[in-house]
């Protein structure tokens, strides 16, 4: 059985205003990731995977045609525990290995936002770090970097949930604030496990 409580916020409320609202965190952490716990731990009681930790959930349902809602569900949990984990307030300076490695901040964050700007309906964007090298991606609707043996060190929720209070439609208006104001790049370089 999962728990939201194991699932905590590392921030308060309202430390991202004004550039993600109360409101927002309130229902993205409160209410939606509450949901996919909820449903995960329906779909899991009395399986295989109920005994399993989160990724080994994703890792053994992904591809499994029959464990597709337990999938989502699971891979939705990580997604979104991960997602409220890059962003802060307190370090938001790009380092220089992102930097570096891109050829320049504002390259990086280009790279970033023609990404998310591909994206058609609800998914995420990543960066992932393996081999030396880092990738940013985008996946579509649940779908995890941690399912296709890949390291991911940054995600953005590009679901509709994740911005419409503050941004409405302005998808794009969300991107530059998540990359100028909210990234918590200690917790990205924490991940690199160098
Ligand atoms: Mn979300």
């Amino acid at each position: 059985m999962f728990n939201l409580n194991d699932f905590p916020l590392p921030f308060r409320e309202s430390d991202l205003v004004p550039y993600m609202s109360i409101d927002t965190v309130r229902l993205h952490h409160g209410k939606h990731l509450a949901t996919y716990i909820a449903n995960l731990n329906k779909l899991i009681a009395g399986t295989r995977y109920a005994d399993m930790d989160l990724r080994e959930i994703i890792v053994n349902s992904a591809g499994d045609d029959v464990a597709q809602k337990i999938f989502n569900n699971a891979a939705q949990v990580f997604n979104h525990e991960f997602f409220f984990n890059c962003l802060g307030r307190g370090n938001t300076a790009i380092p220089d290995i992102i930097s570096d490695a891109f050829g320049g901040a504002s390259e990086f964050k280009e790279k970033f936002k023609s990404v998310a700007g591909e994206v058609f309906g609800s998914g995420w964007v990543w960066m992932t770090y393996d081999n030396d090298k880092f990738e940013i991606f985008a996946t579509k609707n649940a779908d995890t970097p941690i399912a296709h043996g890949k390291t991911p060190i940054l995600t953005l929720d590009l679901w509709e949930h994740a911005y419409y209070l503050d941004f409405q439609n302005r998808r794009s208006d969300f991107v530059d604030t998540f990359l100028d104001y909210l990234i918590d790049w200690k917790f990205v370089i924490d991940n690199l496990n160098m």
